[in-house]
């Protein structure tokens, strides 16, 4: 374990993630408001925690419109019973409590989005203050975070698991092998965007394995998504041995087991180059060629003005596909992924 010294947090925590059994009960995060000045915001945490073995942490709901991991993670939160456990499942199925009660990515409390705030910040703002809680007060206790997380309303998702093209080859390979076990049809490796506040980069920085995952969007519930969410959480569990069994990783195609993929350059993302109404030429898990039209930009506010294309810059299988109809200029609109292929083997 990576020592990291952290400030004191302002959320008070009622688990003690030592003591064997269930526990359930509420983070309690300080908020103050005009009904109540020492007003507190709770968010469900659930530990189960059997004997020694390693320590699992799934979290859902730091966007708060991506449901299929609120869902599937609160199952396990209600249900897995601790006889079943050897060694300790941390399970926070809504974390970012306030955007999920608003139904919106962003927090509406300090207009953050809370995965753009990592490590945090014990006397920032209140997703810096639950960020900072997360990252210094339940990460080091945790072997492997699985972090479930959708399109949301800008976008839809191949189910798949992701993670990032760790500098570490040891941990590179630790982590797709527990993707490969998570069974999602698609695990991506990617270098991401501004992605050194994120949560996944929090645990990165601590040696933690860590899994994300993208499993639906639209702003509805993906019922595959769901199920791949349900069965990748018992994988888990599965591989990390802290239940009995063998995951289990069919796919609906036929095939036996995950593909690695990779998102190898910026030019895998489409950008729209101007606001308009946007028509998308393809729906997730699709292939598409370079030169195609990812879709065309329409103008309806102007009488005779043509659709504008906007064109894929690579060959591959579309993992994000654009979600609302209305985009602005800088919008992403599709994301292609390859096949995987290590580029330090060139
Ligand atoms: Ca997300």
């Amino acid at each position: 374990m990576v020592e990291v010294h952290v400030e004191r947090s302002r959320v008070s925590n009622p688990i003690d993630f030592d003591r064997d059994g269930r526990q359930a009960g509420y983070l309690r995060a300080p908020l103050s408001r005009n009904t109540a000045g020492w007003g507190i915001v709770e968010i469900p945490i659930v530990s189960v925690k059997n004997g020694a073995g390693p320590t699992v942490l799934f979290t859902g709901g730091i966007h708060g419109d991506e449901y299929e991991g609120q869902i599937a993670v609160s199952c396990l939160a209600r249900t897995l019973d601790p006889a079943r456990v050897q060694g300790r499942v941390i399970m926070i199925p809504a974390f970012n409590i306030p955007a999920v009660l608003n139904d919106t990515r962003m927090s509406p409390i300090d207009g953050r989005d809370m995965n753009r705030c990592f490590p945090g910040n014990a006397r920032g703002t209140f997703s810096e203050m639950l960020a900072h809680f997360l990252d210094g007060f339940v990460l080091p206790h945790v072997d492997i975070s699985v972090d479930l997380h959708t399109a949301g309303h800008s976008g839809d998702s191949v189910p798949s698991t992701n993670m990032h093209y760790l500098p570490s080859a040891a941990m590179r390979e630790k982590t797709m092998a527990a993707a490969k076990a998570f069974g999602a049809p698609y695990n991506v490796v990617f270098w991401g965007v501004d992605e050194g506040a994120t949560f996944t980069s929090s645990v990165e920085r601590r040696n933690i394995i860590s899994l994300g995952t993208e499993l639906g969007g639209w702003g509805r519930v993906s019922i595959e998504g769901v199920r791949i969410a349900k069965r990748g959480i018992e994988n888990i569990l599965k591989y990390m041995h802290v239940i009995e069994g063998t995951p289990v990783t069919e796919q609906c195609d036929g095939s036996a087991a995950t593909q690695h993929m990779m998102v190898r350059d910026p030019a895998c993302y489409s950008f729209v180059p101007a606001s308009g109404l946007f028509e998308p030429a393809n729906i997730v898990g699709a292939e598409v060629r370079a030169g195609r039209p990812a879709g065309w930009l329409h103008f309806v506010e102007d009488v005779d003005r043509e659709p504008l294309e906007v064109r894929y810059e690579r060959d591959g299988v579309l993992w994000m596909s654009a979600g609302p109809g209305r985009v602005k200029r800088g919008d992403v609109v599709g994301v292609v992924m390859n096949e995987y292929r290590d580029p330090a083997e060139g």
